[in-house]
């Protein structure tokens, strides 16, 4: 196991643009308040989205394209870094008109209703993502 402790750093709350893309959005604002580690949370709708789910034999992300509107449910996930720059990793759960809930590894291509969002800034020593050979995947390190 890795464990790291932390202390509450800033706190961030706001609307994101309507047409904006969720992923990158949120990219630019971990970018801009230079935010090395936290926690994100958001809740709205979106026009569209894009979500990915991990094939653990083939160790590739199989990209599913949602091509209507749906509730953000609910988007949680992570900041810390790779290779030196800010790593964002989000899932999401969407439902669509029939209640109906899809889901997966948030990608770039979502396109914002509206959303809501909170971020909370863990302040200490930064995790960072390296590749790991067993998953394929840029785990925690
Ligand atoms: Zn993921």
């Amino acid at each position: 196991m890795l464990i790291k402790e932390y202390r509450s750093g800033r706190e961030f709350a706001g609307r994101l643009d309507h047409g904006s893309d969720l992923f990158l959005s949120l990219m630019r604002l971990v970018e801009e308040k230079d935010i090395k580690m936290g926690i994100v949370k958001v809740i709205g709708a979106c026009k569209k989205a894009v979500v990915a789910v991990y094939d653990q034999e083939k160790k590739a992300y199989h990209t599913v394209a949602l091509e209507k509107p749906m509730e953000i449910l609910s988007c949680v996930g992570n900041i810390s870094s790779f290779q030196g720059k800010p790593a964002l990793h989000l899932h999401i759960v969407l439902g669509d008109y029939d209640g109906k809930a899809f889901g997966g590894h948030l990608m770039e291509g979502t396109e914002v209703f509206a959303a809501e969002f909170y971020i909370k800034e863990l302040v200490g020593d930064p995790l960072e993502r390296k590749y790991d050979e067993i998953t394929g995947l840029n785990l925690w390190s």
